[in-house]
């Protein structure tokens, strides 16, 4: 293994002490469940403002059904308030009229109650989901208050190898660094021994010069998954 590889090694070990230091915190349980809290909040607050949407909506709809009743009633009373006419067909037309406009009328008053039983159970929800959004805000504050002390407690140590990094970090080739990192931040595993002319990290076998290559300047990198391979 060639110096520059040892150098490159030493700052993959340093780096990896941090992103484990970080880990820690990261995936500690007060974070999980600050972030499904916050999730979950965003949710009952959405499905809220639908249901007062169509509460809303509902509401109108009342009104203008209410008005719709009201003006049936008027005129089932103007005609019943009116003297019956002596004609006989005139007075069977007016009862029928009346008639007409009563069954209207009731069948408008179904509706309204049917809607407004609606109304009410919207109105339920709403309120159910006013507290389940406020419950999840409480819980949401309280492991966001427990993750920062988390995140106080682990700071120096995640500091302290971060500087750790960086002194490591100087040696190594600027080349060979450069690369590293883009690796790394495409969630490639930067580096992979050379294992029987294989890939150390996807297995593929590497051409006879990529070989002759990493065995000359110590390493190559794979054609398959980018990797640095080095010599051992
Ligand atoms: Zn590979």
């Amino acid at each position: 293994m060639t110096d520059q590889i040892k150098k490159l090694l030493a700052y993959q070990a340093a780096d990896a002490a941090v992103d484990e230091a970080e880990k820690k915190v990261k995936t500690s349980k007060a974070r999980k469940t600050a972030n499904l809290m916050k999730q979950r909040y965003e949710l009952a607050v959405e499905e809220r403002k639908k249901l007062i949407a169509s509460r809303d909506e509902a509401e109108t709809l009342v009104a203008s059904m209410a008005a719709e009743i009201d003006k049936l009633a008027s005129l089932a009373d103007v005609d019943r308030a009116k003297d019956a006419p002596e004609d006989v067909d005139a007075l069977k037309k007016l009862l029928a009229e009346i008639d007409k406009i009563s069954q209207n009328l009731k069948k408008a008053e179904d509706k309204l109650n049917q809607i407004n039983s609606l109304v009410a159970a919207n109105e339920k929800k709403i309120n159910e989901y006013a507290a389940v959004a406020n419950k999840a805000k409480e819980e949401f504050n309280a492991n966001k208050a427990e993750y920062e002390e988390i995140y106080a407690q682990a700071k120096p140590e995640i500091d302290a190898l971060a500087a750790e990094r960086e002194k490591v970090k100087a040696d190594v080739d600027k080349t060979l660094l450069a690369k590293y990192l883009s690796l790394k931040k495409n969630k490639i595993t930067p580096t992979a021994p050379l294992t029987n002319s294989r890939c150390g990290g996807c297995h593929m076998e590497m051409p006879a010069f990529a070989v002759s290559n990493a065995t000359k300047n110590g390493y190559c990198e794979c054609e398959n998954c980018g990797r640095i391979i080095y010599v051992e």
